[in-house]
């Protein structure tokens, strides 16, 4: 069956998508990914997404979904194996996914919306994994209003780490970034920002190894080996000035006191299946383009009639939510351009059933 259109990914903005395009009778087809539901699912509750007050993320996204379905998106909880786009001798390139479940499947399809997200990395310890979601975080937005008086770690140098950080202190009563070397590859201005705020103290040279607690984070193991190392920032008081931290045996080692570890080294956008077939910037997130600059589009400017803005470098490829969104990574703004795509496919199946 050749199929309108095929989303891929579950999230808010895959999900939101499909509202639309199956209240516009277009059947959308979703694969929303083993196991499926994206970031939301990993934080618990949601307090920001409007009409919320408060939700945990799994339930938001279940309710996305029965919402889909009930106007006739069909939702299968596979991962997409395969993207082929070839150009047909008509104006509108040929595209198929493939699914891999028991039997093979190549599912031909007019169009397609990315909504893969992108996914925060992470230190990989295995205490780190066990209390995710118990004081393991990776978005101060979603999850700062938790800690309320509390003191938080966050661990990362760049501007994520330090927004995060400011995003904090208006909830926490202390927060500490610790990072691994002795100075930010963060903007000047965050720098700025973070040296003026009093709530933060700056551990520099650290690596943490562990966190401590069983049911709910305790606290980190900070490994300082590179304390010795000459500092480049007079700005900031070094680790051995914060009176919070307390030697273990090893001298190299210290605890540190934390109701709450913020993990923001940085997201990677899940596109690798993409690469070579749409446009990706250099970390990897999809490009979104007008369609002036479309590429695989011919000289035809029937399709310049409608300005898309979530299509990528390939005609009838759109993309939403995080895989490209370098900035916001919200669950709203990525419904917000799920609806976009949605939209602008609409627009596109109107005109390519002209050629
Ligand atoms: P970045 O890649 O810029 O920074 C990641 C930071 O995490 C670096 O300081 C890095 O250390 C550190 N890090 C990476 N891996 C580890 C690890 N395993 N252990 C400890 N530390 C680690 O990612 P960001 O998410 O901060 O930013 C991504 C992009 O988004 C940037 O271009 C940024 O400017 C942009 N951005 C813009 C914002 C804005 O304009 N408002 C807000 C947020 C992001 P090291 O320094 O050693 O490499």
């Amino acid at each position: 069956m050749f199929e309108n259109v095929v989303i891929i990914g579950g999230g808010p903005a895959g999900l939101s998508a499909a509202i639309y395009l199956a209240r516009a009778d277009l059947k959308p087809l979703v694969f929303a990914g083993s196991p499926p539901g994206g970031q939301l699912t990993l934080t618990s509750e949601v307090e920001n997404f409007p009409g919320f007050e408060s939700i945990l993320g799994s339930e938001l996204i279940e309710k996305m979904r029965k919402q889909a379905i009930k106007f006739g998106a069909r939702i299968v909880d596979e991962n997409i194996k395969t993207v082929e786009i070839s150009q047909s001798s008509s104006k509108v390139s040929q595209k198929f996914v493939s699914a891999n479940s028991n039997e093979f499947q190549r599912i031909p399809t007019n169009s397609i919306i990315i909504a893969t997200g992108a996914k925060a990395l992470w230190l990989n310890l295995p205490s780190e994994t066990r209390l995710r979601g118990k004081g393991v975080s990776a978005c101060a937005t979603c999850d700062g209003f938790f800690f309320r008086e509390k003191t938080v770690a966050v661990i990362g140098g760049g501007d994520t780490a330090l927004e995060e950080a400011l995003t904090l202190t208006k909830f926490a009563k202390k927060v500490y970034i610790i990072h691994r070397r002795d100075f930010f590859k963060a903007s000047k201005i965050m720098q700025e920002r973070v040296k003026e705020n009093k709530k933060i103290e700056v551990i520099w040279n650290s690596v943490v190894e562990e966190i401590i607690g069983e049911k709910r984070v305790e606290g980190i193991k900070v490994n300082q080996s590179w304390l010795n190392r000459s500092s480049q920032s007079e700005s900031v008081k070094s680790a051995t000035d914060s009176t919070d931290l307390t030697d273990l045996t090893d001298s190299t080692k210290q605890l540190l006191k934390v109701d709450g570890v913020f993990v923001a080294i940085g997201h990677k956008p899940d596109t690798d299946l993409f690469k070579g077939k749409v446009d990706l910037d250099e970390k990897g997130y999809i490009l979104v383009k007008p369609v002036e600059s479309v590429k695989s589009v011919t000289d035809s400017t029937d399709f310049n009639r409608f300005n898309y803005q979530r299509m990528t470098s390939v005609s009838g490829v759109f993309a939403a939510g995080d895989c490209a969104d370098r900035y916001y990574k919200q669950a709203i703004t990525s419904a917000g351009t799920g609806v976009e795509a949605a939209l602008e496919v609409e627009k596109y199946i109107v005109e390519s059933i002209k050629y």
